[in-house]
This record gives structure tokens, C-alpha cells and sequence, in this order.
């Protein structure tokens, strides 16, 4: 459910490119129980990295995000509630032994190579 609306976002194709190009192999949408899915994992080693769409996870620079007209409350809830799924996921993650590396949308669209190099040592450490 949590990536539902946002998977295969170009961001995260970009990043999964850039990872592919530095020589990682790695599954996408892996599901390790529950109905939650790792964007990008590697499970030899266990590290997983999830990508946090800006919208879906109310990114704080992308704070124009707000809502208005009828609806406001009901979407502010449904956001509330997204953040609060996918924060108890990465939880999970690490308490099954997972290294867990978040980034945002906005974030792997202006430095895909600086976050696929942190992707990249992360992995070679574990
Ligand atoms: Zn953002």
C-alpha cells in the first residue's frame, strides 16, 4: 500500500539506474512481510532503501503541499496516517536487523550521484 502511488517514480528509476551503473544488483519492491514493500533492497547484506515520494510523505521542502477546500481535513488525515504506516514500517526494518536508508523524491532528483555513492558504501560496509 505504502508506495502504491508513488512507485516507479522517475526518481527512483534514476536512482536504480545510477545503482545499477556502479555495479549493485539489487531487488525492487521486495516485501518482507506485511503488505509494505522495499523500494531498493539488498537482502545478502540487509540493507534496504526506501524513497519517500514528496507528496505521499508531506516533504518539508515541499511545503506548499496544502490542501484547501472541503476535503482539507480528510487528505491532512490520510497523509498523517501514510507517514505514520511508513514510519512504523522502517521501525520493523531495523528491529528485523535491516539498515534502512531514507531519502525524498527532491532529494534523489537534484543529487542522484552524491545518494547513489552513500547507497554504494553503505552496502560495501555491510
Ligand atoms: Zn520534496
Amino acid at each position: 500500500m505504502r508506495k502504491v502511488p508513488s512507485r516507479n517514480t522517475i526518481p527512483e528509476i534514476a536512482l536504480r539506474k545510477a545503482l545499477w551503473a556502479a555495479g549493485l544488483r539489487y531487488r525492487i519492491h521486495l516485501r518482507v512481510g506485511g503488505r509494505e514493500t522495499i523500494d531498493i533492497a539488498f537482502p545478502g547484506c540487509r540493507v534496504g532503501v526506501l524513497v519517500d515520494g514528496c507528496f505521499w510523505h508531506s516533504c518539508p521542502s515541499h511545503k506548499a503541499t496544502t490542501f484547501g477546500g472541503p476535503n482539507a481535513r480528510l487528505w491532512q488525515a490520510k497523509l498523517a496516517r501514510t507517514i505514520e504506516r511508513d514510519h512504523d514500517f522502517g521501525r520493523r526494518l531495523v528491529m528485523a536487523g535491516w539498515q534502512v536508508l531514507r531519502f525524498w523524491e527532491c532529494e534523489i532528483r537534484s543529487n542522484v550521484d552524491r545518494i547513489c555513492d552513500e547507497i554504494v558504501r553503505t552496502v560495501h560496509m555491510a
